[in-house]
């Protein structure tokens, strides 16, 4: 319970629930950045979590990577009463604000079991549109963004610079091992996916931080690597779904 801390300006942010994905909390000292939001459904857990990092009340900017549920559901509770900018790619904004729980797969998702039979969609307004490229101070942090569609449409990477340490947070882009998560929907691309990885792996890391399962805290790089040399050879790379086990993703 509480919050770890991975480096001088980085914390992972425990929600206590199984339906979230990772939620890291970017200390910049003069503002903060929350990473992804959870499903909503732990959203008092999640404040803990961040008043852990002490940076509740410094709390500037939620970073979101893309519309899927348990990253995007808990935008609106931690957004509600704060002065906090919520940023996200024109799909997430779109999709994100109107609560749409069919561009966003959660209605499927739902059916499938990966949320409760009485999980909805918290609609949340996006407050800054953001594209590749685009760089953000977060305090003394800089924060930039990378488009990374492959996974859905509109997903985004963070790269988080404290001038020490660079930090991918990756969402459901590349996992550990270079895993990535490919899905019978819609907006899921593998060929999209293998251009994204090939950009990714261009950037020097230090840390890889996905929205589900290992941490990479070492040489991000060689992870982001597996993946595009992988999807170079034309084979996709071992996906974190399986079939005997329900991740939501
Ligand atoms: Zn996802």
């Amino acid at each position: 319970m509480g919050a770890r801390r991975l480096s001088d300006s980085l914390w992972l942010v425990d929600t206590g629930s199984a339906y979230d994905c990772h939620v890291y909390v970017a200390d910049g000292g003069s503002g903060a950045a929350l990473i992804d939001c959870g499903t909503g459904l732990a959203a008092e857990r999640l404040l803990e979590g961040i008043e852990a990092t002490g940076c509740l009340d410094r709390l500037s900017h939620v970073l979101v990577t893309h519309y899927h549920a348990d990253h995007a559901g808990g935008a609106a509770g931690v957004r509600a009463g704060r002065d906090v900018r919520v940023l996200a790619s024109a799909e997430t904004a779109a999709a994100l604000g109107a609560g749409d729980e069919d561009r966003t797969q959660v209605a499927v998702a739902r059916a499938a079991g990966v949320y409760p039979a009485d999980y909805r969609y918290p609609a949340c307004r996006v407050d800054e549109v953001v594209a590749d490229g685009a760089r953000h101070e977060v305090g003394e942090l800089s924060v930039t963004v990378h488009a990374s569609p492959g996974h859905c449409d509109g997903h985004l990477c963070f790269l988080v610079d404290d001038g020490d340490r660079r930090a991918l947070c990756t969402g459901d882009a590349i996992f550990s091992g270079g895993r990535v998560s490919i899905q019978p929907i819609p907006d899921c691309s593998p060929y999209l996916y293998a251009r994204t990885s090939q950009r990714l792996a261009e950037l020097p890391v230090d840390m890889l931080l996905p929205g589900h399962l290992d941490l990479v805290l070492t040489n991000g790089s060689a992870d982001l690597a597996r993946a595009a040399e992988s999807f170079r050879r034309l084979i996709p790379p071992p996906n974190i779904l399986k079939a005997d086990d329900a991740e939501p993703g």
